[in-house]
Order: structure tokens, then sequence, then C-alpha cells
């Protein structure tokens, strides 16, 4: 087993890993940038080493520094966490080079899952649906229009080397395809250093459905069922849920036979997802492979009891799995809301600040993963991912009124959070049917409705203000209206008051 492992990230998924290295007797070693000197993983740890300026390229993305911190705190094994380094080639290698334990698969292995136009030709020659696309990188805007052509429009443009939903755009005709090309590219230079772009085949409103699996070194596999990821904005993911309302026993049994014939030809290690799309005709589609543990793998854990981390650790240790396939029950139902310091009402504009109050939910079935408490201060230069929000229940219904309770309950002042367009998907009708894809957020007009909902709200509240005004002190004057949700002040005139009088 694992002595001494440290965590290359920071955050709440730094916790996590903290927290199972605690729980299995490993040491941990946490490292932070300039940015993070006040951060709770760098308290939880056994050891912590500020290893550069808040810049992620200088502090948590230097893989030579973590080489180093690692061999002089005397680690034999690197948990990168989700983002930053995870699924990095060369950091997976010198890792390897300097006889560190990387947690996760092989370098070999990310090479191909990196490359997704090569992990798209691995898939087809081993019968796992892909849908149809170009098979290079298109460098023109003619050589695009070209294989939109034959494809069908719609298409999506999507970085080579993507990750995470950034740098794809979808074009329905040729004039969008030509707009979009150069943009494309950019995007994906600034999100992934390459502007290596290609076309694919979209699929108007799908599902995705991805497939949570364990390798390990021994040859043995394991699936642990679905995640399902519909609920997304921008082709980023808001939340997710385990079990797939779509998905019964025998889908499950077939998608997951998919999954594995997948990991097996990339020749997979440690916990891993296929990501497959499906059009509602009960076909699917492999999209690819992620070769980390997920953002979303709490909902996974909630429904079948089996801590992912500490089956990472296990299998990087070199031990083999010890659950059996038929062991695996995926009991009830859990939703997990992503909460990102961003503004859901102007653009999802990042939120920085200091969190002046901080109050998060409890009950029955629920878990709260974040690196947050009052005073700390979320700083500008992360992902805007500050925590998760996740709800178990017997069923899906159990579910959904657990988290609509948590999130009335979650109060995180000081910052704006995502949180108030959760409720707004929690609240509708269409979640709560299981009737949802890609486009959910969009067509059923969430952010539209809530800020509907607000305006009525906030109007109801100033009628009660005046007539409570009114009955205290009678005589007409300006009233100063303080709001309790906005953070904000407004003065009522004396028309309104003369009118409630
Ligand atoms: P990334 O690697 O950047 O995360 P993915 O290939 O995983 O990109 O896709 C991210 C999201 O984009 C998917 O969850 C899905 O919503 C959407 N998407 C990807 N490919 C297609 C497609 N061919 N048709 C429709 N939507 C797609």
């Amino acid at each position: 087993m694992l002595e001494k492992i440290l965590v290359a990230n920071r955050g709440e998924i730094a916790l996590r890993v903290i927290r199972a290295c605690k729980e299995m007797g490993i040491e941990s070693v946490a490292i932070y940038s300039e940015a993070d000197v006040t951060s709770l993983h760098v308290r939880y740890a056994d050891e912590a080493y500020m290893i550069g300026p808040a810049a992620a390229e200088k502090s948590y993305m230097d893989s030579d520094k973590l080489i180093e911190v690692a061999k002089e705190s005397g680690a034999d094994a690197i948990h990168p966490g989700y983002g930053f380094l995870a699924e990095n080639v060369g950091f997976a290698e010198k890792c390897e080079k300097n006889n560190l334990v990387f947690v996760g698969p092989s370098s070999s292995t990310l090479r191909l899952t990196g490359d997704k136009l090569k992990c798209r030709l691995t898939m087809k020659r081993v019968g796992v649906p892909i849908l149809p696309g170009g098979e290079e990188i298109v460098e023109s805007e003619d050589e695009a229009v070209d294989v939109a052509e034959k494809v069908g429009w719609p298409v999506l443009v999507k970085s080579a080397f993507g990750g995470g939903g950034r740098g794809i755009r979808m074009a329905s005709n040729e004039r969008e395809l030509r707009e979009t090309m150069r943009p494309a590219q950019l995007e994906a230079q600034a999100a992934y250093g390459k502007t290596g772009v290609y076309i694919e085949k979209c699929i108007v409103s799908p599902r995705h459905i991805e497939l949570q699996l364990l390798c390990d070194q021994h040859g043995n596999m394991i699936h642990l069922g679905e995640r399902e990821c519909s609920i997304q904005r921008r082709f980023q993911k808001l939340l997710e849920m385990s079990p797939s309302p779509i998905m019964d026993g025998e889908r499950r049994a077939a998608v997951a036979d998919m999954a594995k014939a997948a990991a097996r030809s990339v020749e997979y290690t440690s916990a891993g997802t296929i990501e497959f799309i499906t059009d509602g005709t009960g076909n699917f589609y492999f999209i690819e492979v992620n070769s980390r543990l997920q953002v979303e793998h709490p909902v996974t854990e909630m429904v079948t009891g089996v801590d992912l981390v500490k089956q990472q650790i296990r299998i990087a240790s070199g031990e083999e799995i010890t659950i059996r396939q038929d062991d695996v029950e995926i009991r009830g139902a859990a939703i997990e809301c992503r909460i990102n310091a961003e503004d859901p009402f102007n653009d999802f504009v990042p939120s920085i600040g200091t969190v002046d109050e901080y109050h998060p939910p409890g009950g029955p079935g629920i878990r709260v993963d974040t690196a947050l408490y009052r005073g700390y201060t979320v700083p500008v230069h992360y992902d805007s991912l500050v925590g998760k929000l996740v709800a178990w229940g017997s069923d899906f219904n159990e579910a959904v009124s657990r988290m609509r309770n948590a999130l009335d309950e979650f109060v995180i002042g000081g910052i704006k959070t995502t949180i108030p367009l959760q409720k707004g998907i929690l609240e509708d009708e269409h979640f709560v049917q299981g009737k949802i894809s890609t486009d959910f957020v969009r067509n059923r007009r969430v952010i539209e409705k809530i800020i509907q909902k607000q305006a009525y709200e906030m109007k109801a509240n100033e009628e009660l203000a005046v007539l409570v005004a009114a009955s205290v002190w009678g005589t007409p004057k300006p009233t100063r209206l303080l709001s309790a949700t906005q953070g904000g002040q407004r003065t009522l005139g004396i028309s309104r008051w003369k009118a409630a009088v």
C-alpha cells in the first residue's frame, strides 16, 4: 500500500483526497500557491508546501516543481485530482521516470485518450459506436465544410484535445461553420494550447450518459452504473444524477459492455469514465474517455456505497479490485448540484470575494463537498467550482425533495453562486419527470423564469413593506426598503405610500 501521497490540487477535491488518505492511514502532502495560504487543504494535510505564485502555470501546473516537492517530502505517489495536471501525459511520464506512482492511468493510456481523434478511431476499430465525423484535424474553413457536407448538418466543431466542454461550437449551415472556425480554433488554443479542431455530427437535444469504471492492473474491471449529466450550460455540466431515469438493468448492462470494451482498447487502469451521448432512440455514441476522477463522482459513491478515491489508491498500489460485479448494487438515487462562484443572472461572470456568511445544509442523505468557510476569500485565479451539494434518497423523488430543502438551507453570503439556478432546475416539472436533455436550461427558460419569479416576489414584498410602514407611521414619507436577499436598498416614493394608505 502507498504510504505518503502528494495531492497535486486545491479546493474541494484536495480535501476529498486528503480525507481518503486519512481514512486509509496514508500520510498526505498538500501543495499551495501564494493565493491559497488560507485554504483548508493546507490545514488538513499532514504537511504542506508553498510551490509558487497564484498563476496556476507557475504553481499547481508546474510539473517539475511538483516532482521536486514530492521527492523532498518523501511521498511515494501523486494524486492529481481533476483539472490541472490530471490528464497531462508529460506529468504522468515524469512521475513514472521519478519512481512516483501517478494515481491514475498510465502515460501511454493518457496519450491515447487525450487525443480525441485517435481515441475515436480506436473505438471504431473495436466496434464501439462513434458519431459520424472527421478523422483528422481540419485546418481551413473549406476542409471543415467538406466534412460537414458529408456527415450532415448540424455539426459541432470540437477541440481535438478538449475537456470540460470548452471550445465546442455548433454550426447549422455553411455560413455558421465558416464564421465559427476561427473563434473555435482560438478558443481551443487558449484552453488547451493547441488550435486543432475536428468536425463531428451534432445530435440535437441529446442526453449525456457516462459509465463509471474501476480497472485494476491485473485485468479486472467492474462498472458502477451510470451518471446522467444532461443538465448543462454551454456544453458544461451543472447537475448530475445517478441512476439515469432512462436506464434499466438491461440497457445499463449493454452500455456497460461498450464502456468496458472502450476501456480495454486503451488499456485503462484506475477509476475512469466513458462518456456517451444518446439521441432518444436508444442509440448510444461514445464521445470520450475521462481519464481521471470526475467532479461528479460523489453521486456514484452515494448509490453504490463504493469510495472511488480509496479504490483509486488501492489500484495505484497494485492491489486487485475485491468488489465483484455482482456485488455492485444501485441503491436509491443521488443528485449533485455544482455550486459555482458565478452570477447566473449576469452571464455567469465569476464572482470573487469574501464569504461573509456560511451555513451548510444537513439532514439525512445530504453531503457537502466544499473548501468554503466563513471568512474565506474566493481567489480570482482558479476554476469557479466552490462546492458540490449531493442529495441521496431512497428514490429519485426523495432525492429531489432533499435537494430542494438543502438548496433552501444553504447560505453562502458575500459572493454570488449558482444556488438560485439549481433551485430553478429542481423546481421544473420536466426535471422532476426526468424529461431532460442538454438543452434543458435554455429550452425550459429556467433562468428567465427565476428572474420573473424574483421580480414578482420583490414587488409583493414592496407592497407588504409599504402597508407595514403605513400602519406604523401613518403619515406619508419616503421609506427605505432593505432587501434581505439581494443585499441592496431601495427607496419607496411617497406615491406608493399614499396608494397603500
Ligand atoms: P469535452 O471533452 O470538452 O468535455 P465532450 O466531447 O465530452 O467535450 O462533450 C461535452 C458536451 O458537449 C457533452 O456532454 C454534450 O452535451 C455535448 N456534445 C458533445 N458531442 C456532441 C455531439 N456530437 N452532439 C451533441 N452534443 C454533443
